[in-house]
């Protein structure tokens, strides 16, 4: 007999979730990580960023506060203050991993697992069989081919930096890139973006971006796109980088964080001793239920390659736990309308189409747009702009997509995100009294729309 019913590899979101879960449900489970105890959004990606993002919006609030009758004196920042109460809140939270694992009766091996056949799973010199294994290895920053890779970092090492450089080059087009950009230069460093390509964010709806843009280079940004980097060479004062746009000008920095997409995290996990297919960018590929070709061995998280969020991640742990062990007929997720924010600042909040997706997708809609200053800059005198947009299908009425580029987008969206999902219409919205005043009372105050696209 098997020692175990299931043997999760990877004790991130998705993978604690479903120990979690499973062990719940009466199932004997061990779980395997190598590295840290909730995986990558505990330790080096949502969480310690929020802290982050939040620790450099203190520089304009200080600013701002002068409109406000404070005469505040900004005696500068410490770096290694921050990063160090970000390491011992990490720690906090590793031990609450911990305490959630064990109470569950889940089984913690700290080392790296590697799947000798479908029911037995190595852990160092020892082996442990299993009924069913479960692969939750999550992702890993992307690094591409360029000289003079070694002198750049990725997001799992840009949290511990030890000291804070003068000059930062950002390389990538995605949220990680888009968020950094804004810890950074909120933090005093000279921040350069860089992206290959001519839209940052591409799957976002371009207003909205275009505008984040306007906002970054207002607080001191220098966003490149259509910039082409060659390489990277230590000189003597600092690191020179080989760019398309050198012709213009010298681009030497002291830091460069490498975000340029992230890859499965699939490297030495013995699936070439299962049936496992994976698809061209490596993820694994899974079928209904999470089961992958293997039928004994299933998988979740950013390894298969879906939306790679924390929540979702989540989901599927939670919805495959019931399914393997709590009598579930079926392990489904529902990836419809997932409201998602970009926590760059402003925050971008979506949920829904982009005014170019319902385009391309040949829906007749109204666009509803709103446009002003955030009412808190009317005192402190900052030339911000918010940004809300809904899309609304021009026949049923249903709102398709809700864009907003704000400050606590986050936090507002949330409630939206249900609204959504439980199909609201424009009339919904415009029978909704506002709170205010409130940025987002704006959403259900829009009375007339700025076009009509598509049809
Ligand atoms: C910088 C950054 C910011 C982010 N911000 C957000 C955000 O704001 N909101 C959001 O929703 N998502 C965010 N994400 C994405 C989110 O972190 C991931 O979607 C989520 O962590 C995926 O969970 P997972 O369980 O699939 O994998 P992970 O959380 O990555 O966990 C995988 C675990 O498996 C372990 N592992 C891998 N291989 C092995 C092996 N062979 N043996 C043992 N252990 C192994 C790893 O060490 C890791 O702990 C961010 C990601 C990054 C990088």
């Amino acid at each position: 007999m098997s020692q175990y019913d299931l043997v999760v590899i990877g004790a991130g979101s998705g993978g604690v979730r479903a120990a979690r879960m499973a062990a719940s449900f009466g199932a004997r489970v061990a779980v395997i990580e190598d590295r840290y105890l909730g995986g990558t959004c505990v330790n080096v990606g949502c969480v310690p960023k929020k802290l982050y993002v939040y620790g450099s919006s203190f520089s304009e609030a200080i600013t701002d506060a002068s409109g406000y009758g404070w005469d505040l004196k900004n005696n500068g920042f410490n770096w290694s203050k921050l990063r160090d109460k970000k390491i011992d809140e990490i720690n906090r939270l590793n031990i609450i991993y911990d305490d959630l694992l064990s109470n569950s009766g889940s089984e913690l091996f700290f080392c790296r697992g590697k799947i000798i056949d479908p029911h037995t799973v190595s852990v160092g010199t020892h082996s442990l069989s299993t009924q069913r294994i479960l692969i939750a290895t999550g992702g890993w920053p992307r690094a591409p081919d360029m000289p003079g890779m070694e002198l750049t970092k990725t997001s799992n090492e840009i949290f511990d930096l030890q000291d804070l450089p003068n000059r930062i080059l950002i390389v990538g087009g995605g949220y990680i890139a888009v968020e950094f950009a804004g810890i950074f230069a909120g933090l005093g460093v000279e921040t350069t973006l860089s992206y290959r390509g001519p839209n940052l964010l591409k799957d976002f709806d371009r207003e909205i971006v275009n505008q984040l843009i306007e906002e970054m280079k207002n607080k001191g940004v220098d966003v490149r796109l259509n910039h082409r980097l060659f390489g990277f060479e230590q000189v003597a004062d600092g690191i020179r980088v080989d760019h398309s746009d050198e012709k213009d000008y010298d681009l030497i920095i002291d830091d460069v964080l490498m975000a340029v997409g992230r890859v499965p995290n699939t490297s030495n996990l013995g699936l070439e001793n299962t049936a496992i297919t994976t698809r061209l960018d490596g993820s694994i590929e899974v079928f209904d239920n999470f089961q992958t070709k293997e039928p004994s061995i299933y998988a979740i998280g950013d390894v298969t390659g879906g939306m790679a969020l924390t929540p979702v991640a989540l989901a599927e742990g939670m919805a495959l736990a019931k399914y393997l062990f709590a009598d579930e007929p079926a392990a489904v997720v529902d990836y419809d309308l997932i409201p998602t924010t970009i926590f760059s600042q402003p925050n971008i909040g979506v949920i829904g189409l982009s005014e170019e997706q319902v385009i391309l997708k040949g829906h007749h809609a109204k666009v509803f747009v709103s446009r002003f200053r955030p009412m808190k800059h009317t005192l402190s005198g900052r030339q911000e702009q918010s940004l809300f947009k809904l899309i609304v299908d021009a026949e049923s009425d249903r709102v398709l997509g809700l864009h907003m580029l704000s400050p606590d987008a986050g936090e507002i969206l949330q409630g939206f995100g249900v609204a959504l999902k439980a199909g609201a219409t424009k009339s919904d919205f415009d029978r909704t009294i506002g709170i205010h005043p409130t940025a987002a009372e704006e959403l259900v105050t829009m009375r007339e729309p700025a076009r009509i696209v598509g049809g």
